[in-house]
């Protein structure tokens, strides 16, 4: 059951960053409840603040998974992630980054050095995948189909981009994939099937951070399927083995090293 706060502490908490905004309430409630606490205040805020800045805060396991809040109900998602979290949670889990990351960084280990995955169901993109080391986009392509335009227009209504080329009484002529942002709204509105499903899966982008050199991912080429994306991962978490020094995020490693071994080996149709 969720804990009450406090307007105070939860005004404090709102301070925090919001990647790792969720960790530290749910800290704070633990350490609230350790005390016997049955509601947040902002003492244990301030205990918590106390113990992360003496390295004694939260576990540091080397990686962390976010996503957006597709599950909950959202009607923008064009792709489920439930069961593609779970693989990437247990190749990060399997590949012992928080090790890894001990015997490469000097002092003690902090969030801001954990490996980060980002997905977002939809090209929203609620959950910033853009700043995460990898970002995971769910997109639904369109592409047209035999079947005869109703010149509705409903497709039309719906494409916030621009992307479907109609002309008033005879239809939809084309669509322009570069416009196209791959939400699969038009899909959903097309009541003939003259707009078919091209492809389904995921955009990916790798490299993105914060921080003193903030910098956006690079979106590799292509759509990839579920069962493609924890390969890309691997080439990633590959990359950032070899030639992570002191535990650099893998944005920094792709600005030194190129991310063409990435590209080349991962791009997808
Ligand atoms: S990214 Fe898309 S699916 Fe996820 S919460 Fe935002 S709008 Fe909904
Ligand atoms: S998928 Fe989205 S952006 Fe692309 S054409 Fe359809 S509605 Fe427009
Ligand atoms: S493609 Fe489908 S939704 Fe778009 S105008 Fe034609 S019939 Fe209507």
């Amino acid at each position: 059951m969720a804990m009450i706060w406090a307007e105070e502490a939860e005004e404090a908490v709102c301070k925090v960053p919001f990647f790792v905004r969720r960790r530290v309430k749910k800290h704070v409630e633990e350490e609230a409840a350790r005390s016997g606490s049955g509601i947040v205040l902002l003492e244990h805020v301030h205990s918590c603040r106390k113990q992360f800045l003496e390295g004694k805060a939260m576990e540091i396991k080397g990686f962390q998974i976010e996503t957006c809040f597709g599950a909950s109900g959202c009607e923008n998602r064009a792709v489920e992630s439930d069961r593609l979290v779970k693989e990437l949670e247990a190749l990060l889990a399997e590949r012992n980054i928080g090790a890894f990351l001990r015997e490469r960084v000097s002092g003690p280990l902090k969030m801001h050095h954990e490996f980060r995955i980002t997905l977002s169901d939809c090209p929203n993109a609620c959950s910033r995948p853009q700043i995460a080391d990898i970002g995971i986009i769910g997109a639904r392509r369109p592409s047209m189909s035999d079947q005869s335009c109703l010149a509705c227009g409903e497709c039309v209504q719906v494409c916030r981009e621009g992307a479907i080329e109609f002309v008033k009484g005879s239809g939809v002529r084309s669509l322009n994939l570069e416009k196209c942002v791959q939400c699969g709204k038009c899909l959903d509105a097309c009541p003939t099937g003259t707009l078919r499903e091209g492809a389904r899966g995921r955009r990916i982008l790798v490299g993105g951070k914060l921080g003193r050199h903030p910098q956006l991912g690079k979106e590799l080429k292509g759509i990839y399927p579920d069962e493609g994306v924890p390969a890309v991962v691997e080439r990633c978490l590959e990359m950032y083995f070899r030639y992570s020094e002191e535990g650099e995020r893998l944005g920094a490693i792709l600005n030194r090293v190129g991310c063409q071994a990435i590209i080349h080996e991962a791009s997808h149709r």
